[in-house]
Formats: structure tokens, sequence, C-alpha cells
């Protein structure tokens, strides 16, 4: 048998023969575990908890190979690491064995009086077969969060990780193919060639976790097999910062979620910071002494702030920052070192909307500050532009809060904090609009990879001849009453008084 899930990109060597991950070999992988899915094995609970506490088990173990790895892809620092791949996976996992049982227990649902007697249920089933297709940003989080709410769900799963993050793809193919049921599921290294190769088989659905050019062409590709699809894109994050509050907590709040998160390169990571003029220079004046007082005088020698993921990454900020509309409007900032793919934490003030920076996500160490006069403009500002993936804003006042919460659109907000909302896994996360939709997390995956079966039980009994043909005026009244619902109507079309 061909071990698709331990084949690296196209071309590589495995022993002496040079296998290539084509289309073809793409259909066998789908066809094979199409097989044994049909087995039956992943619908047992049994099944389910043992492959959720082995991948658990693999990342546990192998929790200093995972921080070398994000070090050798992104110079993370293993606080990081600790911190958001490994911990939040392990919750994750922990809330998905507290609670799997309940979430697989079919739930009864009351029935009508047009079908009575019956009862009926909704049972959860796994969809099948299932694609999960991962970034490089948090490499190991974003492969092994949905895979591990699809195993939950019973599905076989085929996991696709980033080819930017080359270590990190590497290892969760050694981990998955030693630790688990690799009939059920297997990793495909590669790039654009496999996941185009990937992209042509029917899936039962596919979970994708990137930019939104790519989200479109999954979609695309999805849309040819009738295959659903969640995406988890980026977007725009703004952060609102209203006067009068603890501007001390609000900027570490931000560098937190900001540099403090993969310096800036994590989907809700703040973008930009809308304020008043008055409240503009003194945030600043905060932000720069917070800043020198977690990444110190020389920030590009910080062992506490990852580096840019690749030269493609770094000429793309450097280009956001050398926009003549921007120049001049460094506030903060600005140190580069091209070889090392390091940029210092960069705070821009007043920069137009019409800059470059403006134009895109930043998904970098970048932070512009657009000023508005009174600080409820800020939520036309946000409503101008495509629905983010998250919106935060620190304030005192309680009638802007509503307001904001009312009227802004987006995956997520969070009130007085940044990112924080992410552990909470009671809430769904996922994009709206242009960041995304389907979403996961806590239950939210299990959903996201189950179908709700809609199951209606009845007997013999009670088989009422008002259905069948001949068609009666006393039975059209009957019929009538009985979509109505109501006892009384069909009281009194039974005695023929309606
Ligand atoms: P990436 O370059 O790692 O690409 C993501 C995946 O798409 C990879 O597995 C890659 O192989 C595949 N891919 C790339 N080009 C393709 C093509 N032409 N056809 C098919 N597959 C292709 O990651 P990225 O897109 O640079 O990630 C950054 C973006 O992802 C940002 O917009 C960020 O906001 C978003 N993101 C969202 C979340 C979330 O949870 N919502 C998390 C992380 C990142």
């Amino acid at each position: 048998m061909l071990v698709y899930g331990t084949i690296t990109m196209a071309g590589a060597e495995s022993g002496s023969q040079k296998k290539v991950f084509d289309a073809e070999a793409a259909s066998f992988l789908v066809k094979e575990l199409r097989e044994s899915f049909g087995s039956g094995r992943t619908r047992s609970y049994e099944w389910r908890v043992s492959q959720v506490k082995a991948l658990l088990k693999a990342v546990v173990e192998n929790e200093d190979q995972i921080v070398d790895a994000l070090r050798s892809d992104l110079a993370k620092p293993p606080l990081e690491t600790v911190v958001y791949e490994v911990g939040m996976f392990k919750n994750s996992c922990e809330v998905i064995l507290k609670e799997l049982k309940h979430w697989m227990v079919p739930e009864k649902v009351k029935t009508s009086i047009s079908t009575f007697p019956s009862s009926a249920e909704i049972v959860p089933e796994p969809l099948g077969v299932v694609l999960v297709i991962s970034a490089w940003n948090y490499p190991i989080l974003l492969s092994l969060d949905p895979v591990v709410g699809a195993i939950a769900a019973g599905n076989a799963v085929v996991l696709k990780p980033s080819e930017i993050a080359p270590a990190s793809s590497s290892l969760l193919a050694k981990l998955i193919e030693k630790y688990m049921d690799n009939s059920f599921i297997r990793v495909v290294e590669g790039a654009v060639d496999e996941t185009t190769a990937l992209l042509q088989q029917k899936w039962d659905k596919i979970f994708y976790t990137g930019n939104g050019k790519v989200g479109r062409i999954v979609m695309t590709a999805a849309a040819k097999h009738l295959t659903p699809v969640v995406l988890e894109l980026g977007g725009k994050s703004p952060v609102v910062v209203d006067s009068n509050i603890n501007l001390k907590v609000a900027a570490r709040r931000i560098i937190s979620g900001k540099w403090g998160l993969n310096n800036g390169q994590a989907c809700i990571s703040p973008d930009y910071i809308i304020t008043t003029k008055d409240c503009a220079p003194k945030l600043v004046d905060v932000l720069k002494t917070e800043l020198e007082n977690c990444y110190g005088k020389n920030p590009l020698e910080s062992e506490d702030l990852s580096r840019i993921v690749s030269s493609n990454h770094f000429a793309r900020l450097s280009k956001l920052l050398n926009d003549d509309k921007v120049s001049g409007k460094i506030a903060y900032g600005g140190e580069k070192d091209e070889k090392k793919l390091r940029i210092a934490p960069t705070v821009l003030l007043d920069v137009p909307q019409d800059s470059l920076i403006m134009g895109e996500e930043i998904f970098g160490p970048l932070l512009p500050i657009i000023t508005v006069n009174k600080v409820e403009e800020s939520i036309d500002v946000i409503n101008s532009g495509s629905k983010p993936l998250a919106a935060y804003i620190f304030t005192n006042n309680k009638k802007f809060k509503e307001q904001f919460v009312k009227n802004v659109s987006a995956g997520g907000l969070l009130v007085n904090d940044t990112v924080l909302h992410l552990v909470v896994h009671t809430l769904p996360f996922g994009g709206v609009g242009e960041s995304g939709m389907g979403a996961y997390h806590g239950k939210f995956s299990f959903d996201a990879f189950t179908h709700k079966k809609a199951v209606l039980y009845r007997s013999f009994a009670g088989d009422a001849s008002l259905r069948y043909p001949p068609y009666t005026d006393t039975k059209l009244r009957l019929m009538k009453a009985l979509i109505g619902g109501s006892i009384i109507g069909i009281i009194r079309a039974l005695f023929g008084w309606s």
C-alpha cells in the first residue's frame, strides 16, 4: 500500500523511489479513506476518544520538537508556542474528552399534531471524508484544531499543512503517521500543486484556513462537487480607543494582541487603531513606553518577537512602509533587518485611508492609527470596509459600547481587550462576509464536521384516511385545520362547523 500520509513535496525522495503527489495519487488516497470510512469504525465513541487522546499524546510528548519547529519556521518565542499552539490545542482536546459523549447523543425534539402519533430526534452523524488545509502562522494549532474537531465528529481526515512553515509541516506528518490510526487520518505535505490535486477530489467537507484569494479557489473547487466549506479567512481587524479610559492597560492589551501574537502575523491581530485627534498623541506616548518595557530599546534583537515568515512577506511589509502616502508618519519603530527577516514594532500616526497600508490586511508588526473628531465616527469608518474577523473597542461609555455591539458586523467582538475571545470555547470562532464562513472551537468544531440528521418515527397505528384520495371537502377542511395546528380548528372541522 502506498502511504501518502508521509509523502512530502512533489518530487521528494522517499527511499530510492521518487513519488509525486498528483491528482491520481489524491484520488487513490480519497478512495482508500472512503473504503475505511465505510467500515463504520470512526462512528464509535471509543474510536473517536482513542484518536483524540492519541493526538493529544502526540502533542504533549513532543512539545519540545514543536517549540523547535516553530523557532525554525518563525523564530516564534517558546512561550507563545506553549500557550497559543500547544496550550490551546490541549484545551480543545480536554473540552472534547469531557463533552463528546453528550454531544453524540441524539436530541429528542417535539413533533407536530399533523404527524400524531410520532416521535422525532436529531441524530448527529459524521460527514465522511474531509480535507483540512491550514496556514503557516499558527501551523500546529490551525492544523490540529480542525483535525481534532473532525475526528470528534467521527470523520476520516486528510490534513494539508502549509508549505510556508516547512519544519512544522514535516513534524505534523511525522507525528500523525506515528501516533494516529492511518487508516483514517493522513497528512499530505506540499504546496499549490499538491493542494490543487487534493481539491480536484470529492470531499464531504473542506475546512480551509488562509487568505481570501485562495479561499475563492477552494470554494470554486468545492462547488464542482457541491462540497460544503468552512473558510477561516482574515481581514483588517480594527481597534477603537475611546478617551477617558485607562490608556496604559489598553496599550498593554493592544501590544499583547498585536506584537505578542507572532509579531502581528495573526488573523485576529489588531490591524489598525481608530481614536480621536485629542487622544491619539497620548495613546502614542503610552504605546512607546509600554513597547519599550516589553521589547527593550533594540526590539530587532528581542527574543520575544517572531521574525517575518519569508522574504516575500518581508518585501510586502516593506512596501507598505515605503509608500509615499505614509512617509513621515512613523511615530515609533520602523527599523528592519532584511537578512534576519526582522521588523520592529512600528506605530504610524494619522495615515490616510487611501494609503497602501489601509488597503490590505497588514499581517505584520505595523500598526497605523487613524484619527476622527468623535469616537462614534469609528463605526462608520469600520462599516465602510469589508467585515473584519475581529473588532475591538476600549471604552467606559456604556451607550457607545452598546451602539458598537449593535452596529458593527465582524466575526467576533471584544470589549476592553484584544484576542481573548478566541480562548472562550463556548464562543464560535469564524468570520463573516470577506472574513470567512462557518465557525469552530468547542462544540462548534464538532458541529462543523457533523450532519444533523432529522429522524421522524411513526408506528402503524393512527393511519387516518384523511391524507388518501378520494379527496373530499371534509378532508380538505380537516387538512387545513391540521396544517394550522389548532385543536379547536380540528374539532370544528370534524363536526363540520368550519
Ligand atoms: P498560506 O500561504 O499558508 O496558505 C494557506 C494554505 O493555502 C496553504 O496550505 C497553501 O498550501 C494553500 N494554498 C496556497 N495557494 C494555493 C492555491 N493557489 N491553490 C490551492 N491552495 C493554495 O497562508 P496565508 O494565506 O498566507 O495565510 C494568511 C492569511 O490567512 C491571512 O489573511 C490571515 O488572516 C488568514 N488566517 C486566518 C485564520 C483564521 O482562523 N480565520 C488563521 C490564520 C490565518
